[in-house]
C-alpha cells in the first residue's frame, strides 16, 4: 500500500527552499541512521525553530532498513510535535537515489523529497533519468534535488577520485529540461572527512593543521546569474571540526590530516541560492569523540544508554551550532 508522506505529516523542499533563496540563508540537510541521531536532529530544530531536512543514503537504507526509516521520520514529526513544535516542517530526502526504480519506491513509501543522481553519467543520459523521475514524482507532489558536475570523496557508494567542477553553460539546458526542482553543483565540496589531500592545502605553519583550498565562488555565482532564484544544494559540506578530531585522536582514534569545509566559506554560500546543505561526516564524527571519550573515561560502563546520551548531546550541539551560526537557518519556522 503507497503511502503520501502528507498522511506522515511531512513537507516537500518547494516553499520551504524559495523562502531560504528569498532569506539568504540555507536548510541543514543532515543524513541519519539511528535512533539517537534523529532524536538529536529533531531536538535541534525544535530548539532553534528550523525547518530540517532528514536524509536517507542508500548505505543508511541497507545499514537499518528503508522501513524502519521511514517510520523514524515520521516519528520525527510526532516527536517535534511533543517537543512543542506546533508545525514542524520537516523532509524526508532520499540521498544520492542511483535509479528511477530506487526514486519511485521511496515515493511510495512516504519521501517527500528524492535525489537521482545521474552526475555519473553522459549529460543526456543524465537529462533523460532526471525527466523521468521527475515526472514521476511531481504527480506526487514529491520535489527532485538532481545533480550535475563530479564531488570528489567517498559517500557510502558514491565515490570519485577527481571533481569536475559544473558548468554554468549546461545548467539552463538542465534545469529547463529536466524539470528539477533544485540542483547539486561541484564548486570544490567533497564526500567525507577526508575532503583533500594533503598536495592539495598549504599547511599552517603556527598549528601544522591543513588549510584546504577555497570553494569556486566564481562558478556559484556564474550558475547563479544563469538560473536567478533557482534552489542550489552543496553536497560534502561537513566542516569536521578540528576539536572533534582531536578528541577522536587523544582517545585512541586514529585520524590524520582529516580536513572539511571552513564554515566561513558556507556562511557565505548559505547567503547565495544555496538552500540546501548537506552535513554528514560531522555528525559521525560528534558521535564518535563523545563515544571514544566516554570509553577512555569509564572502562568500566557497559550500558549503551551511558555512552550515547552523551554521544547524542555532542551531536545535538553541533546541529544547534550549524543552523544557528553557519546556516542561518533558526527562527524560520
Ligand atoms: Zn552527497
Amino acid at each position: 500500500m503507497a503511502v503520501s508522506y502528507k498522511e506522515l505529516g511531512l513537507v516537500n523542499t518547494k516553499e520551504m527552499f524559495a523562502k531560504a533563496v528569498k532569506g539568504g540563508y540555507a536548510i541543514p540537510a543532515f543524513n541519519f541512521n539511528t535512533m539517537e541521531q534523529m532524536q538529536a536532529i529533531v531536538q535541534a530544530a525544535v530548539e532553534t525553530k528550523s525547518p530540517v531536512i532528514m536524509q536517507v543514503s542508500k548505505g543508511a537504507r541497507n545499514y537499518a532498513n528503508g522501513t524502519i526509516l521511514r517510520y523514524m521520520a515520521q516519528g520525527a514529526v510526532e516527536y517535534a510535535k511533543e517537543l512543542g513544535c506546533a508545525n514542524p516542517q520537516i523532509v524526508l530526502h532520499l540521498d544520492h537515489g542511483d535509479s528511477f526504480e530506487l526514486c519511485k519506491d521511496c515515493i511510495d513509501n512516504g519521501f517527500s523529497s528524492v535525489m537521482i543522481d545521474g552526475s555519473a553519467l553522459p549529460y543526456e543520459d543524465n537529462i533523460a533519468l532526471t525527466k523521468k523521475v521527475v515526472e514521476y514524482a511531481h504527480q506526487h507532489d514529491v520535489t527532485v534535488e538532481a545533480e550535475l558536475g563530479v564531488l570528489a570523496g567517498v559517500e557510502d557508494e558514491v565515490q570519485a577520485e577527481e571533481s569536475h567542477y559544473t558548468k554554468p553553460e549546461e545548467v539552463i539546458d538542465f534545469a529547463t529540461r529536466t524539470g528539477c526542482d533544485s540542483l547539486a553543483i561541484s564548486i570544490g565540496t567533497s564526500h567525507g572527512a577526508y575532503k583533500f589531500k594533503p598536495e592539495q592545502c598549504t599547511r599552517d605553519p603556527k598549528t601544522g593543521k591543513l588549510v584546504p583550498p577555497p570553494l569556486a565562488f566564481d562558478v556559484l555565482h556564474a550558475i547563479e546569474k544563469k538560473l536567478p532564484g533557482f534552489p542550489i544544494v552543496l553536497h560534502g559540506s561537513s566542516s569536521v571540526p578540528q576539536d572533534e578530531v582531536d578528541t577522536i585522536n587523544a582517545h585512541g582514534g586514529k585520524l590524520p590530516d582529516a580536513v572539511g569545509i571552513p564554515e566561513e566559506q558556507l556562511r557565505e554560500a548559505s547567503r547565495s541560492a544555496v538552500c540546501k546543505i548537506n552535513i554528514d561526516s560531522d555528525s559521525r564524527l560528534a558521535m564518535t569523540a563523545a563515544i571514544r571519550k566516554y570509553f577512555d573515561e569509564h572502562p568500566e560502563h557497559f550500558d549503551p544508554r551511558q555512552y550515547l546520551k552523551p554521544a547524542r548531546e555532542n551531536m545535538q550541539k553541533m546541529y544547534e551550532h550549524k543552523i544557528v551560526d553557519v546556516l542561518g537557518s533558526n527562527n524560520k519556522l
